[in-house]
């Protein structure tokens, strides 16, 4: 009866585990999480769970009897310590010790709060990446009675943070240490979108605001830029990216390179440790060079060909990244990397309002597309980048024509 072990039951985890009983894996199956919580979404947290009155349950990623229909068996609450690939076996908690004969990596990663001055000293400063988090946060801001808030980054947790926020009642700014919010993933287009979208829904952001120090003033905190400008607010919350929690793989001398370094079947650099998810830095191979991605679609694809591959079925990794956000009534959908284009596409949907895409084009061919509430664009662009299809840029740009591939 041989053994896998997976450390991690967030997406890639828990995916890898079902996948494998779907794969035909006969064997025992142990998942180690941190997190006390059945595993969840993470997405919702923020975005539906901070607005609306759901309980945890109804965000699990599979209810807690198909875990055992499938004899999968959950470790909540228990911190992996260390790897030991002599004895291939993992520690976990106060002296416990599993054995395994493949082991597969996807500790995901945890939010990076950056080194401010006082920030220590605050007292309603939040995080959002887990679900007590997202909870921490809906308590104090209905507990709060200015509800002013300042959130740190203006990346899609920030924005979306600062939408559902909004919902709720709060007076939100977002400080944003770039010249534009989401400089990181998109194209000054988007992020002027969203800007914009932002500040028409009464959410105030701020670019080129570097955030040096945070102090306590009267039970509020006083939020103070590398130019000299304060905030008061009585509410903080970090979206400041994340760190890659990669101290297990790194201890154990497994490579790291911007996250754990696997193969197209997900291997580490030991033939029995597989690294799945937001953790791995992994070829892809439409945009020929290494990634590292945050995304659910990663997660579960590369659970999919490890559990493959631990099962004998030689499985290679070759998705076209996608990724979604939902800001008030608007869904971003982005499919493939735009970053490297050198000319793009800004096509309107004749007659409907905040329905757009941007096509962006490297060589004359098709990167990526952002498609702003318009999922045609979003499934034409996956067909397109997948296929290699080439595009005719004026009549994509037309759109008195159709979104119809026989037609662009
Ligand atoms: P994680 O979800 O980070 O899970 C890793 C797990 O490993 C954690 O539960 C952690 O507790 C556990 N762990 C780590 N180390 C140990 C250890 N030593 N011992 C035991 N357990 C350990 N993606 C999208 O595609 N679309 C979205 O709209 C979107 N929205 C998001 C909104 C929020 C608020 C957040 C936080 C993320 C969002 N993402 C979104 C990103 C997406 O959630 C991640 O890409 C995904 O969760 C990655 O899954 P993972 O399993 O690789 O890692």
């Amino acid at each position: 009866n041989k053994t896998v072990v997976i450390i991690g039951a967030s997406h890639a985890g828990v995916n890898a585990a079902f996948m494998l009983r779907k794969e035909g894996w006969q064997g025992s199956i142990h998942v180690f999480d941190a997190d006390r919580s059945l595993p969840y979404h993470r997405p919702p947290l923020s975005k539906t769970f901070l607005t609306m009155a759901y309980s945890s349950n109804e965000y699990a990623l599979k209810p807690l009897e198909s875990y055992e229909k499938e004899d999968i068996q959950l470790h909540l609450g228990l911190r992996v310590t260390k790897i030991n690939r002599t004895a291939k076996h993992i520690q976990y908690g106060a002296d416990g010790l599993q054995p395994y004969d493949a082991l597969i990596l996807a500790t995901g990663a945890r939010s990076l709060i950056p080194p401010i001055m006082g920030l220590e000293s605050a007292t309603r400063l939040f995080t959002l990446r887990t679900l007590k988090d997202t909870l921490r946060i809906k308590e104090a801001v209905e507990n709060s009675a200015t509800k002013k808030v300042v959130v740190m980054g203006g990346g899609f947790i920030g924005l979306e943070t600062a939408a559902s926020l909004k919902k709720m009642g709060a007076e939100v700014t977002v400080l944003e240490r770039e010249n534009r919010v989401l400089a990181r993933v998109t194209s000054p287009i988007i992020s002027g979108f969203f800007t914009k979208l932002h500040a028409t829904n009464g959410v105030t952001i701020e670019t080129n605001k570097n955030v040096v120090g945070i102090a306590m003033e009267n039970d509020e905190h006083l939020v103070t830029c590398d130019d000299e400008s304060t905030y008061t607010a009585a509410i903080i919350i970090l979206g400041c990216g994340i760190v890659v929690n990669t101290a297990l793989a790194e201890d154990c001398g497994l490579h790291i390179e911007n996250g754990i370094k696997v193969d197209p079947a997900c291997t580490t650099n030991d033939d029995a440790i597989y690294a799945i998810g937001d953790c791995t830095f992994h070829y892809n191979p439409h945009y020929a060079r290494f990634v590292r991605l945050e995304s659910v679609q990663n997660a579960v694809d590369q659970a999919k060909v490890a559990a493959a591959a631990i099962c004998g079925k030689g499985a290679t990794y070759d998705s076209i990244p996608w990724f979604w956000s939902d800001q008030y009534d608007i869904k971003l959908q982005m499919v493939g990397l735009s970053n490297g284009y050198d000319d793009c596409v800004l096509r309107f949907e004749e007659g409907k309002q905040n329905v757009l895409s941007i096509w962006y084009f490297k060589n004359g061919m098709l990167l990526a597309v952002d498609a702003i509430n318009c999922a045609k664009a979003y499934v034409i662009g996956t067909k397109c980048i997948k296929n290699k299809l080439r595009l005719n840029k004026s009549k994509l740009n037309d759109s008195s024509l159709p979104l119809k591939l026989q037609d662009i």
